[in-house]
């Protein structure tokens, strides 16, 4: 892509968060640089990523926050929260336990990011639903339901959904912001 003068309208913050492997870097880099990395550890230490994208003709620089890993010591700060607009939940369709936990990461991100803050489930790893599934679709939806959260499956290897999650978050984003 050519490096033109952006003139940002808007910059939101999103931040992703649910247990330990669930995919959360995958999704961030397919998100932002639409590939999936086998060897994906290797961008520890990462804060965020962004992408510009056109929401109603204005250009919205979305800045997606990656856990690093604190996730596994359970030391997600409160910094990490601060002035995020929106949040991603994230866990692995294959891996119950992680969905079991998504109450509790929705009840952190209530304790510490801002109540308007736009929250999307989502469930990973789609791409092996039809012989690893653990976690069936009505399942999550009525989850989603219960809490009032936005839903989606994805599949940060195959890509597939992974837009369409994002901008559905962003749009939501939007449209309460501006
Ligand atoms: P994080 O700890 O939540 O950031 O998880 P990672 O992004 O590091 O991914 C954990 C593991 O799951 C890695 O081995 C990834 O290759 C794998 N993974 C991530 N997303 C997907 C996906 O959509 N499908 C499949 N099959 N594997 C995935």
């Amino acid at each position: 892509r050519p490096t033109l003068p952006e003139k940002i309208d808007y910059v939101f913050k999103v931040v992703v968060i649910g247990d330990s492997a669930v995919g959360k870097t995958q999704l961030l880099s397919r998100f932002t640089q639409n590939e999936f990395c086998y060897d994906s550890k290797s961008t520890i230490g990462v804060e965020f990523q962004t992408r510009t994208i056109t929401l109603q003709g204005k250009l919205v620089k979305a800045q997606i926050w990656d856990t690093a890993g604190q996730e596994r010591y359970r030391a997600v700060t409160s910094a990490y929260y601060r002035g995020a607009l929106g949040a991603m939940v994230v866990y692995d369709i294959t891996k119950r336990v992680s969905f079991d936990h998504v109450a509790r990461w929705v009840e952190d991100l209530r304790a510490h990011a801002d109540d308007s803050a736009v929250i999307m489930l989502v469930g990973n790893k789609a791409d092996l639903a039809a012989d690893k599934r653990a976690v069936t679709t009505e399942d999550a939806v009525e989850f989603a339901e219960t809490h009032r959260l936005f839903f989606s499956e994805v599949s940060a290897l195959s890509g597939g959904n992974v837009d369409e999650a994002f901008f559905r978050l962003l749009e939501e984003i939007f449209s309460r912001v501006v």
